[in-house]
């Protein structure tokens, strides 16, 4: 297996961009994209193209049922200056996942390597290397065959999209309590990472921030009881010193930087715990002070600390210790997925060799 190769009008494309002088998170997109078809039972051959708009068939699966799915995941620039990935495995399993939950082909491991290998590689330059800062990379899978019965799709493409992004360190943020809309349902779609978890969040959302905050917390969809997550972010809470974040619930979606924070955090010496946690608990916790600290957790923003938690009805706690153990977890975090400090978690892989990051994704965990 080899990377894919470069054609000259490609070459072209990529030497004539620029990084802009202020780098944002998610809106700057790079100029060449990875893009394959599945068709006749298989994958055909992918290619490094100009990033632009697709062609997608208006009744499309993808258009008409949300037949769709998506990974998250970053490209660091190494001290070597060539681009490393951080745990890219766990995308990999996930999207795998996914993938199979919509009914749409696996994208094998190799070829995913190929994707972000090639695509890594002839974007090195434009990996800014800045604190925070990365190659975002946002594999995409969905279906193209038109048709109105609801069925799956026989074709599919699959893209790896690139945006060169800053540290995405916004001020602690405000969280609201989301009680009368459920995210994802128990047996649904919300342990996977597709599209339509995200439009199912956008009205709440939205709710709340006219009501003054910045994201909804979603609350189990059985009772409305136990905290889940928030609608990109997992949610995290610094109890008697501790780290303690909702366990995997089927509806909530497990992060690559949720599970990597657990593992540190142990390393460290600070307790990590993955459980149940009742919302009118936590805020009981919170009054009393055993909660001094809560965060959110993902890989664009890395961590979040969180501000203050409250309600619809204006009722509203502040936390004592904003940013106190969440800042200290980021920053070794990102010592990490920078190469900044030694990967003891075998965490980290170059790009260029794709048959060793193959290797890597497709290793038994
Ligand atoms: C992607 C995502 C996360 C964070 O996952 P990471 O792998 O850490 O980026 C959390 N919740 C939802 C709903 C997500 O889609």
């Amino acid at each position: 297996m080899t990377a894919v190769e470069i054609d000259a009008s490609v070459a072209d494309i990529i030497a004539a961009y620029k990084l802009p002088d202020e780098i944002p998170f998610g809106t700057e997109m790079a100029p060449i994209m990875f893009s394959a078809e599945f068709s006749d039972g298989t994958w055909q051959p992918g290619e490094l193209v100009p990033f632009a708009d697709v062609p997608v068939n208006p009744a499309s699966t993808a258009l008409q049922f949300g037949q769709q799915a998506f990974e998250g995941m970053k490209a660091y620039k190494s001290v070597d200056g060539t681009p490393h990935l951080f745990r890219p495995d766990m995308n990999w399993r996930r999207f795998s996942r996914s993938a199979k939950r919509l009914r749409m082909p696996v994208v094998p491991a190799s070829f995913f390597a190929e994707a972000l290998s090639s695509l890594s590689v002839a974007l090195v330059a434009f990996v800014p290397g800045g604190r925070g800062q990365s190659l975002y990379l946002r594999p995409t899978l969905f279906g193209l065959d038109p048709q109105f019965a609801v069925k799956g799709s026989k074709r599919f493409r699959f893209l790896v999209l690139a945006s060169p992004a800053d540290a995405y360190y916004s001020d602690p943020i405000r969280v609201m309590i989301e009680r009368e809309s459920r995210r994802a349902a128990r047996g649904g779609t919300g342990a996977e990472k597709v599209g339509g978890n995200y439009a199912a969040s956008l009205q709440a959302n939205e709710n709340c921030v006219s009501l003054g905050f910045d994201q909804s917390l979603w609350l189990d969809p059985v009772v409305g009881e136990n905290i889940e997550e928030l609608s990109a972010m997992n949610f995290v809470a610094v109890i008697d010193g501790g780290i303690h974040t909702p366990a995997p619930s089927g509806s909530l979606l497990e992060g690559v930087t949720r599970d990597s924070l657990l593992k540190l955090a142990k390393n460290l010496g600070i307790e990590a715990v993955s459980r149940e946690i009742s919302i009118n608990v936590l805020l009981n916790d919170i009054e009393s002070g055993r909660c001094s600290e809560l965060f959110a957790c993902g890989t664009g923003a890395i961590v979040a600390p969180i501000a203050a938690i409250g309600e619809a009805d204006g009722r509203e706690w502040s936390l004592r210790d904003v940013g106190c153990m969440s800042v200290r977890l980021r920053e070794s975090l990102l010592d990490i997925q920078e190469g900044k400090v030694e990967d003891s978690f075998d965490w980290i892989v170059a790009a260029a060799k794709v048959n060793d990051l193959a290797k890597f994704i497709a290793r038994p965990r």
